[in-house]
């Protein structure tokens, strides 16, 4: 029998206070929930994926935080470009030629102080933090989560409520311990990245402008503004690509900076101002995005390919998602996995846009410039999907695309059960039952 501390008397307990997280606890508390938020880091803490997207504006907008957003450094965006090995530079994508409302306009943010803003923005509402607090294991009874055994200064206490929600991120805390981890090989990608001080901007709206510049073999770079005359600067691409003369960061980094000219140029006058960083960009999706008293959102659900700068505003997104159907779940007091039936059909639906068009990135004979000057129409429909409205149907643009390059069919999985989860997942959640 446990002897441990019991902390009960949430109606949710979410781990992670990354932007997934921020978002469902402000959701959360804004309608009464009492919401803890448990997260590993003391805020601010460093964080890649610093572009963010047109459509972030409207979950940010939900929790309040486009004044304050509004009065902060961040670079503000207004296009994507893409940059041929050559140096030559697309017309931009301006995202008011094609939206006309203020969130064309967008953000590029320093990560550490984006998420404390967040998180601060929760606490706030009413939800409450536990920082510096590490998430061991979810809590099972059968088949159904408790909530998380957590470490706080050495003690190990168990957190209980209704629901658990996993917004940790990438490492898919969730997935990982009940074997739900379903990785895409075919986004198998490493990205290596740092950060430079006085590469060049470009004038007027394209100072902020994300520039995507593509490599020879079907990689690229980022080159993201930031503030402080900051650049991001990253290279993805294969492993085997990237590592086909050894493995020492800086000299991968700068060979690939200079197989772009346009990236080369605008880094000429720049001095590297951090260590180089790297990360296998491992794409995944979790079987299932929820299980009986268990919720999986932003990156803890799955993690694309970043190359449209997707994952902030999924995280967002299906945190506000998550948020209404947890509280719908607990006022109908049936928190079981079929009660996430339409979160998970939309979020999947959502998902696979985007990660058709970054399948369709990556094919050798595919390049959007073919595509709408064949079919000059779907520009809009292109843009769409490049901003972030992914919750429409996208059928004649990835049919002409489909001309062009291999697009995949959606995944069948990701949804939540319908029905008892299958045998192979029960095996791992009995087997880590408390
Ligand atoms: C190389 C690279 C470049 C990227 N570029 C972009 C970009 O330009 N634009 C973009 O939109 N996205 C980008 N992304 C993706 C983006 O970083 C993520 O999608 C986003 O951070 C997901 O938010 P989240 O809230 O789901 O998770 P996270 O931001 O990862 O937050 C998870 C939080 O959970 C906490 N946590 C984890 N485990 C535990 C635990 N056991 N106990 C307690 N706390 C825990 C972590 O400390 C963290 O604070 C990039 C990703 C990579 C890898």
């Amino acid at each position: 029998m446990s002897t441990k501390r019991v902390q009960n008397g949430y109606d949710a307990v979410i781990l992670g206070g990354g932007p997934a997280g921020s978002t469902a606890a402000a959701v959360l508390a804004e309608k009464g929930r009492r919401v803890v938020v448990v997260e590993r880091e003391k805020l601010p803490r460093y964080k890649v994926g610093e572009s963010l997207i047109p459509y972030c504006y409207f979950p940010l907008k939900r929790i309040g935080m486009i004044e304050k957003l509004r009065e902060s450094s961040f670079i503000k965006k207004y296009s994507v470009q893409f940059a041929a090995p050559d140096g030559r530079i697309s017309t931009p994508f301006y995202f008011f030629q094609h939206l006309e409302h203020d969130a064309a306009q967008t953000w590029q943010v320093v990560r550490s102080e984006f998420d404390a803003m967040l998180l601060d923005n929760a606490v706030e509402k009413g939800a409450e933090v536990m920082s510096e607090t590490n998430a061991k294991r979810l809590l099972m009874d059968g088949g159904r989560c408790l909530g998380l055994e957590v470490e706080q200064h050495g003690e190990t206490f168990h957190l209980e409520a209704p629901v658990t929600i996993d917004c940790g991120g990438r490492h898919g805390f969730a997935a990982t311990q009940l074997g739900w981890i379903v990785p895409d090989p075919q986004l198998n990608k490493i990205a290596v990245w740092t950060y430079f001080k006085g590469g060049m901007r470009d004038a007027g709206y394209d100072e902020g402008a994300t520039t995507v510049a593509y490599l020879p073999e079907k990689g690229w770079l980022w080159y993201i503004p930031l503030p402080d005359d900051v650049i991001g600067v990253g290279v993805v691409a294969s492993r085997k690509y990237l590592y086909r003369d050894g493995k020492n960061l800086e000299v991968v980094l700068n060979r690939e900076i200079n197989e772009n000219r346009w990236i080369a140029e605008h880094l000429a006058p720049a001095e590297r101002i951090e260590s180089i960083q790297v990360t296998a960009e491992y794409s995944y999706r979790s079987r299932y995005c929820a299980g009986d008293g268990l919720v999986l959102a932003g990156d803890a659900f799955s993690f694309l390919d970043p190359v449209f700068s997707s994952g902030v505003f999924l995280a967002l997104k299906s945190g506000e998602m998550a948020g209404d159907a947890v509280d719908a779940a607990l006022q109908a007091g049936d928190a079981s996995a079929g009660r996430f039936a339409a979160y998970g059909e939309k979020l999947c639906f959502g998902i696979e846009s985007m990660r058709k068009l970054v399948y369709a990135f990556y094919d050798t004979s595919f390049s959007f410039g073919r595509v709408l000057r064949k079919y000059p129409d779907l520009r809009g429909d292109l843009t769409d999907c490049l901003i972030g409205n992914l919750f429409r149907d996208f059928g004649p643009l990835f049919a002409a695309i489909a001309e062009f390059a291999e697009v995949p069919q959606p995944l069948s999985y990701g949804k939540a059960p319908l029905q008892p989860v299958p045998l192979e997942a029960q095996a791992a959640l009995e087997g880590i039952s408390s």
